[in-house]
């Protein structure tokens, strides 16, 4: 199973996958399944979003931290990360994408981000591609 490693550079951040993502289908074969895009983390997570306007996962990100601070009177986490343990669950661990044609069918707008929510640091996706194969590839 593929695994990506994901840089983040912030706390909190959104950052794009999709062509990884795409990549790890293409290398798979398969041509008609689907993809689940699995974050083994408690503190960062994976969603779906427009990837052409930088600021829709812009304000995503604005609004979970103003609605989730880091501190919040009462947390008891040792750690400190409560907030990204919150945001984490809220956005979840994994997506699934149909694929058809060896490619993700994704909306035209659609992207797929790894959501750091206590960076920075490195990060690991794994990438699960099955189904059918054709015949022929490439
Ligand atoms: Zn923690």
């Amino acid at each position: 199973m593929p695994t990506l490693t994901v840089r983040t550079r912030s706390r909190t951040e959104f950052v794009d996958i999709t062509a990884d993502v795409r990549q790890a289908v293409r290398a798979s074969g398969v041509r008609s399944g689907l993809c689940v895009v699995y974050c083994p983390h408690t503190t960062a997570a994976v969603t779906i979003q427009e990837n052409a306007d930088p600021d829709v996962v812009r304000d995503m990100l604005l609004w979970l931290n103003q609605h989730i601070p880091k501190d919040v009177p009462g947390f008891r986490h040792a750690e400190g990360n409560s907030d990204a343990h919150i945001k984490a669950s809220l956005v979840g661990p994994s997506v699934t994408i149909p694929v058809e044609d060896g490619d993700l069918t994704f909306g035209t707008w659609q992207g797929v981000y790894l959501c750091e929510f206590d960076g920075a640091r490195n990060r690991t996706v794994r990438v699960k591609v099955w189904g059918e194969s054709s015949g022929s590839v490439g």
